[in-house]
Parts: structure tokens; sequence; C-alpha cells
């Protein structure tokens, strides 16, 4: 991954004069490479899908109908990947928004604990099946400076891949505190684990330690990815923590200067 790619350029000036022009253009090839690979992710990602939904609706064709139960099984399995590629797709356009507007809008006042509520319930409405034990912790008081939709996004992204790489019965918690001047948002599970070479790749998009089972609980690869890209329009890092067969913590906070309700150096009132 450190190699260097050099383009060498020759020119002649006349008799036995040259100009050796030498450019490193490692950033720009890798540049293309990300480009590439991301391109084939998303043909691949939505290709799956289309290949089941073509198979189902060829042997629907079929002179010889399936019976009743072979309907009912077939509606559900191209209602399902039809509900893949559509989720695939919004996230690939909350991905593009986000990188498009390079200087964005913040709102003056995001009512996270609000925000939090509404997702608790959301979660238990998804944990129906897996009946976790869900805990919400929140300090009712602490609202930030940011893009609302954006912060739903990432917030809602955590709570729901706890829920979903966590094996029923898990337990969870989630929680938004003030923690000196920042504010903190964290979910614990005692999932399955990531072991730490996967960490690191995590935020990369389409990047899921097991592919086949990440598919089939209906993930898109992109959820981590858009997390990144909204914590650091709003200057901050999401920190994972993880240990195999023992559980994950992802958080981060949100720095002082957005956080409303206190006086800090950059919002600077005169002593
Ligand atoms: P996906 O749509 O596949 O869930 P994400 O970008 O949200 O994509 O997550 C990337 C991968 O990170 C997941 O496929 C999963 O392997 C892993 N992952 C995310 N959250 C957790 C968690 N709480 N516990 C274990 N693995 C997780």
């Amino acid at each position: 991954n450190d190699q260097l790619t050099l383009e060498f350029n020759i020119m002649s000036y006349g008799a036995e004069q040259y100009l050796l022009i030498v450019r490193d253009i490692t950033q720009l090839k890798q540049l293309e490479q990300i480009r590439k690979d991301f391109v084939a992710n998303v043909s691949h990602e939505l290709r799956t899908p289309l290949t089941v939904l073509q198979g189902y609706l060829e042997v629907m064709d079929d002179e010889h109908l399936p019976d009743k139960a072979m309907w009912k099984k077939a509606h559900n399995v191209m209602l399902d990947q039809t509900k893949r590629m559509d989720s695939l797709v919004q996230q690939l356009l909350t991905l593009s928004r986000i990188e498009a507007s390079a200087r964005v809008q913040f709102e003056p006042i995001v009512d996270v604990p609000v925000m939090l509520h509404q997702l608790e319930q959301e979660a238990q409405t998804l944990n129906r099946e897996k009946q976790h034990s869900i805990r919400f912790d929140i300090d009712d008081s602490l609202k930030v400076t940011g893009v609302t939709e954006e912060l739903r996004s990432a917030f809602s992204n955590l709570v729901t891949n706890a829920i979903k790489y966590t094996p029923a019965g898990g337990e969870i918690s989630v929680s938004w505190q003030r923690q000196h001047l920042k504010a903190v948002f964290a979910v614990n599970d005692n999932g399955e684990g990531i072991a730490a070479h996967h960490v690191k790749r995590l935020t990369e998009r389409f990047y899921r330690v097991d592919q086949a089972r990440a598919r089939n609980t209906g993930g898109t690869g992109l959820g981590l990815a858009i997390v990144k890209h909204v914590l650091s329009r709003h200057n901050s890092r999401l920190m994972i923590f993880s240990e195999p067969g023992k559980g994950s913590s992802f958080s981060f906070s949100i720095p002082a200067e957005l956080v409303l309700g206190q006086k800090t150096k950059n919002r600077g009132e005169k002593p």
C-alpha cells in the first residue's frame, strides 16, 4: 500500500539536451482505484437483488403456475430485494449529498434529546424479533448546533447496527451525556465484537466483516461511511472499541463550541 507511483517524461531539446520530468502520481492513482472499486461495488450490490428478482419473475412466467404458498414466498422475497435496493440507493444519495455540499448550513438548535426519544421508539420496534434489553440514558437538556438530518442518520446507524449485530437477547445501552464541556453519544453492546484488523476498515464504503451475513441482515455496507462523513462535518470522529466475543462500543463527542447552553472560549463573551 505504501508503493510510490511515478510518471516519467523525457523531452529532448536539440542535440544531446534532455529534460526529465518526474511526477509523483501516487495519490492520483489511489483516487482512481477508489473510484473504480466504488463503481464495481455499487454495480455488484445492485445486481445481486436484480438477479434474484429476475429468477422469480422467470418462474412466474412458467405455464405450470406455482401454488399459492410458492406465490407468497416469491412475493416476500421480491419485496425484500426491492427494499434492499431502495435502501442502497437512499444511502448512496445521502452519502453523495453529504460529500457534494462542501459548506453546510448548521442549524442553531438541534434538539437531540427529542430525536433520541423518537429513535428509542423505533429501536424498540426493530427489536421485536431479537428481544434485546435496550436502555437509553439521555440528558434532556443537552442540545447542539449542527445538521439535524445528518446527526439523526449517525445516531440511527449506530443503534441499528448494535441491534443487528448482537445475537438475540443481548444488552444494549445508548447514552447522550455531558462530559466536561462536550456532548458524548455512545452505544455499547455485548454482541459478536469485531477483530482489530477489521475495526480499522469499518468506515470504508461497503466494508463488511462478513459480507454474506451482513447482507442477510439487510445491511448496505454504507452506514458507517455515512457516520464518518457526518461526524467530520461536526468536527468529530467515530471511536470504536471492540473485543471479539464480548461486544463493541461506538461513540463520538460533539465539541464544546457546538454544544448549547454553556460558555466556551469560541463563543467568546468578553470578561
Ligand atoms: P452494514 O450496512 O453492513 O451494517 P455498516 O457500514 O453500518 O454496514 O457496518 C459495517 C460493518 O461493521 C457491518 O457489516 C458489520 O460487520 C460491522 N459492525 C457494525 N456495527 C457492529 C456492531 N455493533 N457489532 C459488530 N459488528 C458491527
